[in-house]
């Protein structure tokens, strides 16, 4: 017998989210598929919302290449542009859109030659986060600048939110109002939300939307804001392998941290910290054992983790477990650890991925560059 960890993949709940993205947002929405999809496979994230996204986005040039490779031909988005002329070349070539967020990447444009076909560009400026992104003052000009280069296609604004996700906050209501005082008036296409700008904040909706972390399923807003209708998308489940009855006051794992107050079995699962399962998650994480509320116990091993049987009799070695997904909230796992989701679930690695849904076919050629994907 292999190994029984895996990460579950549902391409129809994969569907589900971005439809329901789609719906909130009113008008287009990228799927973002950075960090192969946030840990969820890009290639085949993409083939199963081809035909239904409006465009896809990714960090840089090679993720990007990832998916031409693998028959992709709707519109994708560098989010961090070209890092040189030799990558326009490629981005040109390959049809992918540029977003500028600096003074270098726009000499870039304007210096560029031999461009096999003109680029749709996104102008970002930077609206209050700090980061990356034109100043205010210098959008105008940008935007004047990138209409009168012939490398250039479409212009398109955009920013980004930093606190979003804090629905009580005045910063989301000051970076629109900075992108408007800023941009008001421009004959542009703007894009502006991201998940949780989709999911708050209406009036950030405009002609674009950037969904990441809900097409996954995980609600990125605070738990009593939570009422999008997102299924999780990454089931991770293993079993137990073994079990065995720990005395009062014996130690369990590494440093000793958990010692049994009561007569306690222990499960052992094959799932560990090189697996992408947190180290920092503290005894009493939740855990579903047969789809029974269970809890973690002992420190998490590279290669595997411990939970408490002794309420569950009827559960022991074969046991499935899921430590998240449809039953266990990644959000939850991941507060408890002192993350956030989009960590956990791009962090995952090691466990093949097994895809199911309508259409989890294999794809006939691009297995992935480094894992084993097993198709059901
Ligand atoms: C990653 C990213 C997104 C998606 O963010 P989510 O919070 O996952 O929806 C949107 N826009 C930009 C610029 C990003 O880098």
């Amino acid at each position: 017998m292999s190994r029984p960890s895996s990460a579950r993949i549902d391409l129809d709940a994969l569907r589900h989210n971005y439809a329901t993205a789609r719906k909130l947002h009113g008008r287009k929405v990228l799927a973002v598929l950075k960090a192969d999809a946030y840990g969820h496979g890009a290639v085949r994230c993409a083939l199963a919302l081809a035909g239904m996204a409006d465009g896809f986005a990714v960090a840089f040039l090679s993720e990007a290449m990832e998916l031409r490779a693998a028959g992709v031909t709707a519109p994708i988005l560098l989010l961090e542009g070209a890092f040189d002329g030799e990558e326009l070349k490629v981005a040109a070539r390959h049809a992918l859109a540029v977003v500028v967020h600096h003074e270098s990447q726009l000499r870039m444009l304007e210096s560029a030659r031999g461009l096999a076909g003109t680029l749709d560009v996104w102008l970002k400026m930077d609206s209050g986060m700090g980061r990356a992104g034109m100043a205010p003052e210098a959008m105008r000009a940008g935007f004047a600048r990138l209409q009168a280069c012939p490398a250039v296609a479409e212009v398109v604004l955009m920013s980004h939110f930093a606190r979003a996700d804090e629905p009580g906050m005045s910063t989301t209501a000051k970076q629109l109002a900075a992108f408007q005082a800023a941009c008001g008036g421009l004959d542009a296409r703007a894009s502006l939300a991201n998940s949780a700008g989709i999911l708050a904040w209406p009036e950030a909706c405009r002609s674009w939307g950037r969904a990441g972390i809900m097409l996954y399923g995980a609600d990125p807003l605070p738990p009593t804001y939570r009422q999008a209708p997102l299924q999780p998308v990454m089931t991770l489940q293993s079993q137990v392998f073994a079990e065995r009855l720990l005395p009062p006051g014996a130690p369990l794992g590494y440093g000793g941290g958990f010692v049994a107050e009561r007569p306690t079995r222990v499960g052992l699962v094959a799932l560990g910290y090189a697996d992408g399962y947190p180290r920092s998650a503290p005894a009493d994480t939740p855990v579903a054992i047969e789809g029974h509320a269970a809890r973690l116990i002992g420190r998490v091993s590279m290669d595997m983790l411990t939970v408490d049987l002794t309420d569950l009799p009827a559960c022991g070695i074969g046991s499935k477990v899921e430590l998240w997904g449809r039953t266990i909230d990644v959000n939850q796992v991941a507060a408890g650890a002192g993350t956030i989701a989009y960590e956990l679930l791009c962090n995952v690695k090691r466990v093949p991925r097994v895809y199911e849904g309508a259409d989890a076919v294999p794809e006939a050629s691009n297995p992935g560059p480094c894992f084993e994907e097993l198709h059901l």
